[in-house]
């Protein structure tokens, strides 16, 4: 392991320290440390970057703000036009086409300029990979019946092949002491409305079959879908929380049987209730952990801890397998959270540590773990903080691999192809790291 027992050291990102990387985790690909290290600090869009004669699709906002300033604060265009994701390749790293989500940020060492028409991403004075920015779908250009965009009901990301759908974009867990001390999701809604853009709180089912009407006729890039959203506690439009949520694929699957692959991201549920959406259609389930150490847990997840708790939580995760099959059982955690002020891990060593128990945990029962590289957002509860270091995410994504290769575990179904120059998850990079062997 690297020198990281010490969390002051946060060097900033500059070519030594990537090139320090590409020394040290030779079993990592660079499109994975680039992507990790742009991630974390977000990108500075300036404005010529926007002058790109090709149409794009621009940030939809599709749950959270994944912003490290807020909305009302971006400059220069970044507020409406940054796009959703960007695709890097070549530069200084030789990097195969690599997609990245967009973070805005006016401070990132990361900037996009435009070079000879084309964005072009800098760290400092080095390219680091010509962009491309995603194309719109075909079936954007549509309104629903109800006056509703499609960007708004059905946006897709990575590159177009997941549609997602945050159907409930607000949190009953509220305030600070229930919300999750990471997530924005309650005050990304207020500053979307706000800003006056149109943003559903809760969606109608006919606007998501209308526009998968469209996306059924018109497109061949989507293969899956999400279906998300805050956390019901009481019930909400008369539903509880499992009722409130099945009556959407149950549509879905009803109008377009298996035409995609149904996605559920929510809480942990118990198996009868992991039944009922199973019946419906659903192939993934996601109850995410966010957090494996039970103390942060409780400290970062509040709401989480105390309805539902630690311990029922990472048993109805594991009992979910036996309704889903564990392969399709793919928990999130927060890379990188357990590193957070005032109550994380002092030192990368220990934090690491703590999560490759929970990769360990989950994957030698053939549940198979995913993580988002967390972004201090500053409405959160953590607020605006420095994040962790780069190495953190390099020793979390060789912890991550060590364990995923040592269960020899099959290719977490529902994110595309793997590898370096194929991956289309943009939230970090586990799935780029996937089959690669390595360099001298
Ligand atoms: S459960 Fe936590 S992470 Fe999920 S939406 Fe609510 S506050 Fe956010």
């Amino acid at each position: 392991m690297a020198e990281i027992s010490d969390l002051t050291q946060r060097p900033a990102s500059s070519i030594a320290l990537l090139e320090e990387m590409e020394r040290t985790y030779k079993d990592l690909p660079m499109e994975a440390i680039v992507k990790q290290d742009i991630l974390r600090q977000g990108i500075h869009f300036l404005p010529e970057s926007f002058q790109v004669l090709t149409p794009y699709k621009s940030k939809d906002y599709f749950i959270f703000s994944f912003d490290h300033i807020p909305l009302a604060d971006l400059k220069d265009g970044a507020d409406t036009k940054a796009p959703e994701e960007i695709k890097i390749s070549g530069g200084h790293f030789g990097l195969l086409k690599t997609v990245i989500s967009t973070r805005n940020n006016p401070n990132s060492p990361y900037k996009m300029k435009l070079k000879e028409g084309v964005p072009t991403l800098f760290l400092d004075e080095t390219e680091i990979g010509s962009a491309e920015y995603p194309p719109i779908p075909s079936w954007y250009r549509h309104k629903t019946k109800s006056g509703k965009l499609p960007g708004e009901i059905a946006p897709v990301i990575e590159w177009g092949y997941l549609i997602y759908l945050t159907v409930f974009r607000n949190c009953q867990y509220f305030g600070k002491d229930e919300e999750c001390a990471y997530c924005d999701i309650n005050h990304n809604y207020r500053q979307q409305k706000g800003a006056g853009r149109p943003y559903t709180g809760v969606k109608d089912v006919d606007d998501i079959l209308e526009v998968f009407s469209w996306i059924d006729s018109e497109d061949e890039i989507a293969k899956v879908y999400t279906i998300t959203g805050g956390s019901v506690l009481t019930n909400l439009k008369k539903k509880s929380e499992v009722d409130f949520y099945l009556q959407y694929p149950l549509a879905i699957e009803e109008r377009f049987p298996k035409r995609w692959m149904g996605k559920l991201v929510a809480q942990a549920f118990e198996k009868e209730d992991c039944q009922k959406f199973k019946d419906a259609g659903i192939q993934i389930y996601h109850p995410n952990y966010e957090v494996w150490d039970k103390n942060l847990f409780e400290k970062i997840c509040p709401g989480k801890a105390s309805w539902i708790g630690y311990d029922r939580w990472i048993r109805r995760v594991v009992e979910s397998a036996e309704v889903f099959g564990p392969e399709n059982v793919i928990p999130n955690f927060v890379g990188g959270v357990e590193l957070s002020e005032p109550h994380g891990f002092k030192t990368v060593g220990e934090a690491i540590n703590s999560t490759k128990q929970g990769l360990d945990f989950f994957m030698s029962k053939g549940i198979v773990p995913r993580f988002t590289a967390w972004c201090p957002e500053p409405y959160t509860t953590l607020g605006q903080q420095a994040g962790p270091p780069l190495v953190y995410f390099c020793e979390l994504l060789r912890a991550w691999k060590e364990t995923f290769e040592l269960y020899k575990l099959p290719v977490p179904p529902g994110y595309g192809e793997p590898g370096p120059g194929r991956a289309v998850f943009s939230v970090s990079a586990f799935m780029d790291v996937i089959g690669y062997s390595g360099r001298n």
